[in-house]
């Protein structure tokens, strides 16, 4: 029975969509929404969580550097606690401890060759729980990553694997659940878990761009829409038509999706445009692979999240976008219009459940506009090759696939006028200007005394404090990789980490924890080291737990301590080495 039940589920899950090359005048399904939601089988795995189900974000949502990989499912309490279980029966594969991210999460695999995942857990069940902690005593390392053999901890369907939390990265309690599939995640919301959803997309805004003949973002324009009823929306005024001075636009659209009982903003599943009848764009919220995640910068309207925070989705694929979302089709988005000739334009926006909007209007070319102003730049940058500047005091090495579309780069060095910056400001293009992975730069430094050689650092600015990037010495230049345009500098971090007791005092016989608060005077970001700690007491290891959002760690007394005098001592260390120490007696 087992084996024919494996069989059959084997059979449908094996029928993974994949896009197609668009070949025209041959029709092509593999990337119709609706036939892929088709596609998955719909009685495998059941809900996480008890009903009813709260969904607080959806599959592909688009967040800061990554679409969202799960569904987030609320607490039906609104606290901590609530019981999650295993959606289909399998064994435990791995389980991952983070004070960020992901915080406590695990991992179970499925006989039908897909894994469930299950993140922000409060609490993990007990023999998971004690695994953990026994793990961590071993390395002496509270974050673990720890893989478990086939069938050591099986799990059955239903059965409660752990708590819904708010651990890692999580900013109210929920469970973030996962389905992957072949280092792919997958849609839970096409595995029939039972949302209720009758609400269609509510279309907020939308935008129009002036592209070339490479499909490059030359200037944009608002387009802004209107609710005419439940579903159709139209252009803001009762406008039906609009003229643009261009040949040739693509769309962007600000959508959010309401799920029955909650009133959170979530992601819709589908966007799809026709012009004049044809089906020129398709991006479908199915699954994606987790190295594609960042394509997210290109696939959203980055410099509208920069600016204003506001999440556009681009119906029209920029040349360096490689992400599979979209259906390869001729156009790929891109709209020439006609100056005599009507284009007649349909945006879908359409939820996991099949409820749609839509927004229709007409496009025409005018002539007499102008819109091209000359854009001002120093350099050049191809995005389809590797590009570099050896400027002496500022290099800079960009790998080929940096880029989304050819770059015009500005730049500007200026001397600097701050007493605690060691080089000249090194202003790199716009902030507002996505990078899709790691560049390096190296820079000249300027009357940085030897003593602080070590500690000094590659600082990127624009926020309330500087960023601390990392830095190697090479050939005289300190040199990192970085993932942001903005101004750099050589800075220096000699002050050491803060510590500040929590709860902690002499007499600790009526507590539970002791904790603490750690800070530093500089946030870290790509390649530079988040804090690292270590706490004992009377000189051997003890697990201090650490939260990030709240900068607290904790150590909860087990009884291996016995009643008495005893020595605490916790040590923190930033990225540049400076080192903090808390060492003092309490009585348990
Ligand atoms: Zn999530």
């Amino acid at each position: 029975m087992m084996k024919l039940l494996k069989k059959a589920i084997f059979s449908t899950s094996l029928v993974l969509p994949c896009f197609s090359i668009y070949s025209p005048g041959k029709a092509d399904t593999s990337a119709d929404p609706i036939a892929l939601m088709e596609s998955y089988p719909k009685d495998y795995f059941i809900s996480p969580v008890d009903n009813p189900l709260l969904v607080s974000g959806t599959f592909g949502e688009l967040r800061s550097n990554h679409f969202h990989a799960g569904l987030d499912l609320k607490s039906k309490t609104g606290g901590v606690g609530q019981s999650v279980y295993a959606a289909a029966s399998g064994y435990i594969d791995q389980v991952k401890v983070q004070g960020s991210g992901y915080g406590n999460v695990l991992y179970i695999k499925h006989p039908n060759g897909y894994s469930t995942v299950y993140a922000h857990l409060d609490k993990f069940s007990p023999s998971i729980a004690s695994l953990v902690k026994e793990v961590q005593y071993k390395r002496e390392k509270f974050e673990v990553t720890i893989d478990l053999p086939k069938d050591k901890y099986p799990v059955r369907k239903g059965e409660e694997i752990g708590k819904m939390g708010n651990s890692g990265g999580s900013t109210g309690p929920h469970l973030h659940f996962e389905v992957r599939a072949a280092g792919k995640a997958i849609n839970p919301l096409l595995f029939g878990i039972p949302v209720r959803d009758n609400r269609p997309p509510e279309i907020r805004d939308m935008k129009l761009y002036v592209l070339n003949e490479h499909r490059e973002v030359t200037g944009s324009y608002p387009l802004p829409v209107e609710k005419r009823k439940e579903g159709v929306y139209g252009l803001k005024g009762g406008l039906v038509e609009r003229r643009v001075g261009a040949w040739r636009v693509g769309l962007g659209i600000k959508v959010y999706d309401k799920c029955d009982g909650t009133t959170n903003n979530n992601g819709v599943y589908a966007l799809s445009v026709f012009a004049n009848g044809a089906l020129i764009y398709s991006w479908t919220a199915e699954g994606f692979h987790f190295d594609e995640t960042r394509y997210l910068n290109a696939h959203c309207d980055y410099a509208a999240q920069k600016k204003f925070g506001a999440w556009f989705h681009r119906l029209f694929v920029l040349p360096g976008d490689k992400l599979s979302m979209y259906e390869r089709t001729e156009k790929m988005g891109s709209i020439a219009l006609s100056a005599t000739q009507p284009t007649e334009v349909t945006v879908v926006a359409m939820d996991a459940a099949g409820n749609k909007s839509n927004v229709q209007f007409t496009l025409f070319r005018d002539t007499n506009m102008v819109v091209q102003e000359p854009v001002v730049y120093q350099y050049l940058f191809p995005f389809n090759q590797q590009n570099q500047l050896q400027l002496g005091d500022f290099n800079l090495k960009m790998p080929k696939g940096t880029l989304y579309e050819d770059l015009r780069l500005k730049y500007q060095s200026e001397p600097s006028n701050r007493s605690d910056v060691y080089s000249a400001f090194h202003r790199l293009h716009e902030y507002t200007t996505p990078v899709h992975q790691f560049f390096e730069i190296g820079i000249l430094p300027n009357e940085l005394p030897e003593a602080l050689r070590k500690k000094a650092f590659v600082a990127r600015l624009g926020g309330k404090r500087a960023d601390n990037c990392g830095g190697l010495w090479k050939d005289g230049l300190l040199t990192t990789q970085v993932r942001s345009f903005g101004t750099y500098c050589i800075m220096v971090d000699n002050t050491p980490p803060t510590i500040s007791p929590v709860i902690f005092d002499a007499d600790m016989s009526k507590k539970s924890a002791i904790s603490f608060r750690i800070t530093d005077n500089v946030d870290v970001t790509d390649k530079a080291d988040a804090l690292n700690w270590k706490g004992m007491i009377d000189g051997k290891w003890v697990l201090f737990e650490y939260d990030k959002k709240r900068n607290r760690l904790t150590h909860w007394f087990d009884a291996q301590l016995q009643p008495g005098l005893h020595t605490l001592s916790l040590e923190v260390v930033d990225d540049r080495g400076n080192r903090s120490v808390f060492e003092r007696s309490f009585k348990r």
